[in-house]
This record gives C-alpha cells, sequence and structure tokens, in this order.
C-alpha cells in the first residue's frame, strides 16, 4: 500500500491573492482534503500535516510527519510581483534525481485541471549549503526517509486568472482529481481510477466564471452585487441563498461572471481539438459552451462560441489609465482596448464601463 503525507501549505489566512476572499493557507487544506479523500478511495494510506486551519506545524513536522512514507507531496499557490505571471510548477529533491518524472507528472496533471501552462519542474538547492534542498520540508521529508518528496506551485495567487480558478472549488476538485490519478498510475493503485474534468453543464465554462467572496461587515447582497457590477439576485442564485437574504459575516459567497466569448465559424478541416490550440483554450470549453457532446464532431460552416474566459464589468476610476487597469487585472492592455473598441491614444473617462476580458479561467 502506497504511504503519502499531504501537505497544506502554510495555515488560515496566509498569504491573500489578489481576488476577493483568496488565501493560499486556507485554500490548500481545502485542496489537501479533496486529494486525500481520492487516494484514500483508490487505497492509499493517506496522512495530514495539518486538518484545521489553525494548525501550524514547522516545516521540519510536517516533513517527518511520516517517517519513510512513499510520497510527501506539499500543496501552495506561487507569488510574483509580476501580475502577469502564470502557470504550474513542481519542485522534487535535489538528491532524488530520479523522482524527477513522477513530480513532472503531477505538475502537467495540475496545469492540465487548472487550464493552465506548466513551467516545469526543478531540483532547487540550498544558497548556503550545496547538496542540500531550498525547501525546508523537502529536505527534512527527505532526512526522514521519504522516497518522493515534492512541492507543488499551482499557479500564482498574484495573478488574477490563477487566484479565480483557485477560488473555485469545482477547480479545486478537478485539480485534485488529475494530482491522484497521476499517484495512482505510479503506484499503480487499483481502486476505481477518478473522473477527470467532470463534465460541466451546457453553456457553461468547465471552471466556471465566478470567483468566491467572504462577506465584510456592512456587506448586504446588493452592496457586494454594485461592488462587482454583478445583480445581486445573479449572486444570490449562484450562492444558494433563499428569501429574505439574509447573509452573515464571514460567509463565503459565489460572484458569477460573465463569459468572454468569440465567435467562430468552423473551416474545412477543422476539428475542435484544432479550434482549441489555436485560441488556446481547453477543448472541453469549447464543447461545454456550445452543448457538444462526443465523439465532439463538428461541420463545415457550424457557428461555434469560443469561451476565451471570464468577462468583468469595470466601471473607470478618477486617475485610471488603460495600463494600469490592465495591470490590476494581470491581462494585456491590447486586450483590453480591443474587447472595447479603443483605439490610440486609449484614453478613459472615469465612470465608463469597460469589458475586461479575464483569460483562460
Ligand atoms: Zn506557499
Amino acid at each position: 500500500m502506497a504511504t503519502i503525507v499531504i501537505d497544506p501549505g502554510h495555515y488560515a489566512g496566509y498569504n491573500p491573492g489578489i481576488c476577493y476572499g483568496y488565501n493560499e493557507g486556507t485554500t490548500m487544506l481545502t485542496l489537501a482534503k479533496y486529494l486525500g479523500e481520492r487516494l484514500q478511495a483508490m487505497g492509499a494510506d493517506v496522512t495530514y500535516t495539518r486538518t484545521t486551519n489553525d494548525q501550524n506545524p514547522t516545516l521540519a513536522q510536517r516533513g517527518s510527519a511520516v517517517p519513510g512514507a512513499d510520497l510527501f507531496i506539499s500543496l501552495h499557490s506561487d507569488a510574483s510581483d509580476n501580475p502577469n505571471m502564470r502557470g504550474v510548477t513542481s519542485y522534487y529533491s535535489v538528491q532524488q534525481p530520479a523522482s524527477e518524472p513522477f513530480a513532472a507528472e503531477i505538475g502537467r496533471a495540475a496545469a492540465g485541471a487548472m487550464g493552465n501552462s506548466f513551467n516545469g519542474t526543478f531540483a532547487r538547492m540550498s544558497e548556503t549549503t550545496p547538496g542540500v534542498d531550498f525547501y525546508g520540508v523537502i529536505r527534512t521529508a527527505v532526512e526522514a526517509g521519504v522516497k518522493n518528496a515534492f512541492l507543488i506551485e499551482h499557479g500564482y495567487h498574484t495573478n488574477y486568472a490563477d487566484c479565480l480558478v483557485l477560488s473555485d472549488p469545482a477547480a479545486l476538485r478537478r485539480i485534485a482529481d488529475a494530482e491522484a490519478e497521476a499517484i495512482a498510475r505510479h503506484f499503480g493503485l487499483t481502486g476505481a481510477p477518478p473522473q477527470i474534468g467532470t463534465p460541466a453543464k451546457p453553456g457553461t465554462i468547465s471552471g466556471g466564471c465566478h470567483f468566491s467572496y467572504t462577506v465584510q461587515p456592512g456587506d448586504t447582497l446588493f452592496v457586494i452585487g454594485e461592488r462587482f457590477g454583478v445583480p445581486w439576485r445573479d449572486i444570490a442564485g449562484a450562492s444558494g441563498i433563499p428569501s429574505p437574504y439574509n447573509i452573515e459575516v464571514g460567509q463565503r459567497l459565489t460572484i458569477p461572471w460573465p463569459q468572454y466569448t468569440v465567435p467562430h465559424t468552423v473551416r474545412a478541416g477543422e476539428t475542435i481539438y484544432l479550434i482549441a490550440e489555436r485560441y488556446g483554450v481547453p477543448w472541453q470549453n469549447i464543447a461545454n459552451a456550445n452543448g457538444i457532446a462526443a465523439p465532439y464532431r463538428i461541420e463545415q460552416g457550424q457557428r461555434l462560441l469560443i469561451a476565451q474566459g471570464c468577462q468583468y464589468d469595470y466601471t473607470v476610476q478618477s486617475g485610471d489609465t488603460i495600463y494600469l487597469i490592465a495591470q490590476k487585472f494581470g491581462v494585456p492592455w491590447q486586450q483590453i482596448a480591443s474587447a472595447n473598441g479603443l483605439k490610440a491614444p486609449y484614453r478613459l473617462m472615469p465612470g465608463r464601463k469597460i469589458v475586461v476580458p479575464i483569460p483562460q479561467v
């Protein structure tokens, strides 16, 4: 039986993200539980380094939680000063070069489930003690005889699109399923294989155009709706709040966003896979958004809507420029210009409503 230690990085409230309500510590505990449930169902022996948000074991306690375990996997999201930085990275021990393909497989699985790029797998060495791992959890896990010690950065919480994906419980489930499958394959676990990418309802993007928001003092559904430019009834519906629409401080709400789509007419010889590649979106999203079922056949001349991600309706504030707005959302300013038909010199008047396309959520 494979012995697996899952380490949700940090603790509650640690590392807030650029999108409302996100923090790395809380989200990684949720992801850890999803991953652990999946692995247990497939027959793995799973241990968590923490099971609540207020626990914060030391790096050494985490790494040595189960000496000799087959796998130690530490779950994180990344940060950068550059808001455009995106993608999944996985790390393995400098002392275990043979673990590289396994670490790459898990990273690739997570990236695929996020609809994100995979930035590669690395063994990061300590700058002060050569030959030893930079990451304390990896170092102490290897010292405790763990056979594969990994740290996975699930995209960047400093990037808007990555942050939104990580705020979506359905996306966390998909990531957990994909990682569990990669782990199960490696250890030859015989339990039921997970279903990758639970099919979304027709007309919706898998990954979802919505994000989580935690109710703050003074909030009402109406106030929150105004803040995000979303009808408050849509928030009530997405969050399952019945009349009389009472909400409590600390409650997590789901804020839905419209999809950002572009039309595409199918040309001779095109397949759904080719079109997906051309637009850089998962083909499953095109299938879901257009109600196309297996075997995913499309015809020349057929009109498709390509969901490129989510659309945020933003009201220009005084002092805003297109470049500042682009930076705030982590999207190229050129995309904001073309989505709103703006021409040089790209001047924006305060109060004007514009569309910000959030790519590939
Ligand atoms: Zn972290």
